[in-house]
């Protein structure tokens, strides 16, 4: 497997798209100092998958969204940067998969905000897919192959464990040794997720202890709603033959107030017609009572002179009574006297006889 040409665009100060051609042989790049060199080196690390910021001398803060191009005084920001890298397989050396392919283009792309994306030809694929292309091809974005600026010294001051990454790499065993973590890591994955299924497990245990008590609930829930529903059943049929009963009598009391009503329809009618009978003869009699109310007047009038009359005759007769009662006072008191008279004439007569 061999590196073909690297494009690069919006990558760092690659604001435009740009191609490095990797020829057989001995490829220089010759530039003043700060015209891009070292950012070809970190495109290429960083299409193989790099993923610390820093090891891409990331500045500003902004994490990995500091290889996209930050602008300058007269060119504006961009949102996206891509690095694809074009590598030759035609001795079919790249990993299971992409075998069969003569020609690979890895790509790697970031959005600022959401992060890196990747391919290879075409197909979106996973870092570690990327990771694991290049391992097995006996490199990566951290190779020692990679000399960038102070890295000869960095080799040279490695430690054992840098310096056995340089010889894996060197007997091309680096893929197998990715492969190895990636298996202890999934190994070990596995007995947490075996751990975590032991408690699932007896948490579902729980949960279905749980489920059959509530399922026997329900169970006993049914039945009663069955037993419930049918003696709502029965109610609702008792109601219903207690209301047609109800709807019979009330049809006959209907049947029973229409004749009433028609009856009384007739007597209204009587009385309408007695009525209208009536008013006909109301003005004479309207007439007549105010004939009646005259004379009825006229005749107080007259028992009132009447009864002043009669109350004079009374007064007189009670002054002819009293003057009777004193013409008899005086009459009796005359015969008393002429009484005496006489008995005064008898006893005079005897006298003169005497
Ligand atoms: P030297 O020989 O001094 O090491 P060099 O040729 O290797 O220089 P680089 O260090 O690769 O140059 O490039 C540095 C240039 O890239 C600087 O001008 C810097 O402003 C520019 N640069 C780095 N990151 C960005 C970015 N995100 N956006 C725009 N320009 C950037």
């Amino acid at each position: 497997m061999k590196f073909d040409r690297l494009r690069l665009s919006g990558f760092k100060s690659f604001v435009e798209p740009a191609e490095l051609e990797i020829r057989d042989g001995l490829t220089g790049i010759v530039g003043p100092n700060g015209c891009g060199k070292s950012n070809l080196l970190e495109a290429l690390r960083w299409v193989m998958g790099e993923s610390s910021a820093r090891s891409l001398r990331s500045a500003a803060g902004g994490g990995m969204d500091d290889v996209i191009f930050a602008g300058t005084a007269r060119r504006a920001s961009r949102d996206l940067a891509e690095v694809r890298l074009v590598l030759d397989n035609r001795g079919n050396r790249a990993a299971v998969g992409f075998s069969h392919e003569e020609r690979l283009e890895v790509a790697r792309a970031i959005r600022r905000g959401d992060g890196s994306t990747y391919s290879i030809n075409g197909r979106e694929v996973r870092l570690k897919d990327v990771q694991l292309l290049f391992a097995d091809a006996a490199t990566s974005a951290h190779s020692p192959a990679l000399v960038s600026q102070g890295r000869v010294a960095a080799i040279i001051n490695a430690r054992p464990q840098e310096r056995r990454q340089l010889l894996e790499e060197a007997a091309g065993i680096a893929g197998l040794n990715v492969r190895r973590r990636e298996a202890e890591t999934r190994l070990r994955a596995a007995d947490a997720n075996l751990l975590r299924l032991t408690y699932i497990m007896k948490a579902a245990e729980t949960q279905a202890n749980g489920l059959r008590r509530q399922a026997r609930a329900a169970a006993r829930y049914r039945d009663l709603s069955t037993h419930i529903h049918e003696l709502e059943g029965s109610l609702a049929r008792l109601h219903w033959q207690a209301a047609l009963v109800a709807a019979q009598g009330a049809e006959r009391a209907l049947l029973g107030a229409e004749a009433d009503l028609a009856e009384r329809g007739r007597e209204a009618e009587g009385a309408a017609t007695a009525q209208a009978a009536a008013a006909a003869a109301l003005p004479a009699l309207r007439q007549d009572e105010a004939l009646a109310a005259t004379a009825t007047q006229k005749l107080a009038t007259e028992c009132a002179t009447v009864k002043a009359q009669r109350q004079a005759v009374e007064r007189r007769l009670a002054d002819l009574g009293a003057a009777i009662a004193q013409a008899t006072a005086d009459a009796d008191r005359e015969r008393a006297r002429a009484h005496d008279s006489e008995a005064t004439q008898t006893r005079l007569r005897a006298e003169l006889a005497a």
